[in-house]
């Protein structure tokens, strides 16, 4: 990939990362900051800079990507609950413009957010 995108050279495996997860479409790995017990990130292998950017052509992926993030929850058992953020543009908080799921878990959150 020609363009300077942190995730893509993550799912590309030139930036290496501990993949929880892998599968035609997407990986996981554990978030460099973890914000929770369990705090994993993720990504399509395509890039998409945000949530904002997806198109209807993506919608089977971006619906991919929210089962993907049940399946990784109840392979690490997180039973009580956990959350899935999706961080998107300047006011809302994103800070890596390649789009991601955060998978949160292990302890109680608050709301409202920050
Ligand atoms: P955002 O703020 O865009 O929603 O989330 C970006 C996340 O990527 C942050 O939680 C940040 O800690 C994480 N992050 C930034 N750089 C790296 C990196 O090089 N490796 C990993 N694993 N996570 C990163
Ligand atoms: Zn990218």
């Amino acid at each position: 990939m020609s363009h300077d995108c942190l995730f893509c050279k993550i799912a590309e495996g030139t930036i290496p990362a501990n993949r929880v997860w892998e599968d035609e479409l997407s990986i996981a790995f554990p978030d460099i900051n973890p914000q929770a017990p369990t705090h994993l990130l993720i990504i399509p292998k395509q890039h998409i800079a945000s949530l904002a950017m997806a198109d209807p052509e993506h919608k089977p992926l971006v619906g991919h990507l929210m089962a993907v993030a049940t399946e990784i929850a109840r392979a690490q058992k997180l039973d009580h609950g956990f959350r899935v953020v999706i961080n998107t543009g300047d006011h809302g908080g994103q800070t890596v413009h390649h789009l991601h799921l955060h998978l949160l878990g292990g302890r109680a959150m608050n709301w409202p957010p920050g």
